[in-house]
């Protein structure tokens, strides 16, 4: 690839060069969902990552996406992200924010937070120190924020470490919690910042059956109050959360449905028998 090609691809637009959108003012889901993905089409090198794909998400939803690999799970995110762009289709955020025009600042700020598969914690500090620098991100006062927390921030900074719960460990340094632990302040990290979606890729990878079953409280306590996309291969903890499970294949949805549902879904079986 060419230096230009490199810089023109169409998964590396430029966030300067796009308006910010009204994320502020402009979130609407009176009268429908809260993501609407409808037939995107993003292709790398001509290859299809995602195929005609659409998906309705409503608000305070939890769903749940499983597919094989390469079925186009993390593209989907990185398109609800800002981090790459359709080809053609529509991303919608309520009905008035169109994700597509939106740079991947703006959208994080806007309500969608993202959590990858790898914690990035700031080790040497308390866990409560990386859920208020996680505040301080989001009011963008970084250097005189602990001077500036009032009530309001304390309450929700107390809130966040029971949801998580860390609230016996709040003194601890977040380098010294297990795997488990570190996924869960960096959960609570993004719901310090008040999302209104929240995109979890893969979050019981590596964890205990303990540390799965408490996130799996933990995914169905935020439902309701934020929507909830979660990716994960592991079945059996998919089935212990699921509600509606979206069965990606090939970039687009193969089924739709509850667990049950899609499982005894014959071409669901089939991919996944096939893989
Ligand atoms: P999943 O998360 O479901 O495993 P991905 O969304 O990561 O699937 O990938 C879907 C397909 O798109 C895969 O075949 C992958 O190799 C391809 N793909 C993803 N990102 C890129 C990229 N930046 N360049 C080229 N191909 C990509
Ligand atoms: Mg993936």
């Amino acid at each position: 690839m060419t230096v230009l090609a490199e810089v023109l691809r169409r998964d590396r637009v430029f966030d300067f060069v796009l308006p910010e959108p009204d994320f502020a003012g402009g979130l609407d889901t009176r009268h429908g969902p809260i993501l609407y993905v409808e037939d995107v089409t993003v292709a790398f090198d001509g290859f299809r990552a995602l195929d005609r794909l659409s998906l309705y998400v409503d608000d305070g939803e939890l769903r749940c996406i499983i597919g094989p690999n390469g079925a186009g799970k993390t593209t989907m995110m990185d398109v609800l992200t800002g981090r790459t762009r359709p080809d053609s289709g529509s991303v919608w955020f309520g009905s008035r924010i169109d994700l597509r025009r939106a740079s991947e600042t703006a959208i994080a700020r806007g309500g969608i937070g993202r959590k990858f598969q790898t914690p990035t914690v700031f080790e040497h500090h308390s866990v409560m120190e990386n859920l208020e620098l996680a505040m301080a991100a989001d009011k963008r006062v970084w250097p005189t924020l602990f001077a500036h927390m009032d009530s309001a921030d304390r309450d929700r900074l107390a809130e966040v470490l029971a949801l998580i719960g860390l609230a016996s460990l709040e003194r601890q340094p977040a380098g010294a919690l297990s795997h488990g632990q570190k996924q869960w302040l960096e959960i609570g990290m993004l719901l310090m910042q008040n999302p209104r979606v929240l995109l979890v890729d893969e979050p019981v990878a590596g964890m205990t059956h303990q540390e799965m079953e408490q996130t799996g409280e933990l995914l169905q306590r935020l439902a309701g109050r934020h929507s909830v996309i979660v990716v994960e291969h592991d079945m059996a903890f998919v089935r212990s959360i699921a509600r509606q499970v979206t069965v990606l294949h090939q970039g687009s949805v193969l089924a739709e449905g509850t667990m049950d549902e899609v499982q005894n879904d014959p071409r669901v079986v089939e991919v996944y028998l096939g893989e």
